[in-house]
């Protein structure tokens, strides 16, 4: 498959957001998690057929359209790695900073190729399962202790 003809099952997209990431952010929630954690916020964006089927170029109008940097979340992105990669390098061509919400560790990123090349192009994760034992509402930008904001490039906190 050539990057031009995937699809992505897109929740929503919102513009402007301040909960996901620094500054105002373009946030496209992906459709899909494998990860089930116990009192997920959001467990409706489990099923990775749930959503509206989006292009790649729909999705980058939309985030074309906007002066905003922008946060891939979902569901989780990762659970289409090769989707997301070549999302994320498209989204990167527009110079925008990008941040991405994911279930898995950034040790498990590491130790799975394709999991590795999908962060390629990503600035900042936001990595770890939801815990519930560990939920603290003051954290900024995460829901639980254990999950960690890894910033991978110098560039990651652009607008912070
Ligand atoms: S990784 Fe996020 S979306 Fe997936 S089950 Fe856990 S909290 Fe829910």
């Amino acid at each position: 498959m050539t990057p031009t003809q995937f699809t992505y099952q897109v929740l929503d997209i919102r513009r402007g957001t301040t909960v996901d990431g620094p500054g105002l952010r373009t946030s496209v929630y992906l459709a899909g998690c494998r990860h089930h954690c116990p009192e997920c916020h959001n467990p409706d964006s489990w099923d990775e057929n749930g959503g509206a089927t989006m292009t790649l170029d729909e999705i980058l109008e939309v985030i074309k359209d906007e002066d905003f940097d922008v946060t891939l979340t979902g569901g989780d992105p990762l659970m289409h790695p090769e989707s997301t990669a070549v999302l994320a390098a498209a989204i990167k061509a527009l110079g925008k900073n990008i941040w991405l919400y994911t279930g898995y560790t950034y040790e498990q990123i590491l130790a799975d190729p394709r999991l590795r090349a999908a962060i390629a192009d990503i600035d900042t994760i936001v990595e770890g399962p939801f815990v519930a034992a560990l939920r603290d509402p003051d954290l900024l930008f995460r829901g639980s202790s254990n999950q960690r904001i890894i910033h991978l490039k110098d560039n990651s906190c652009a607008k912070s």
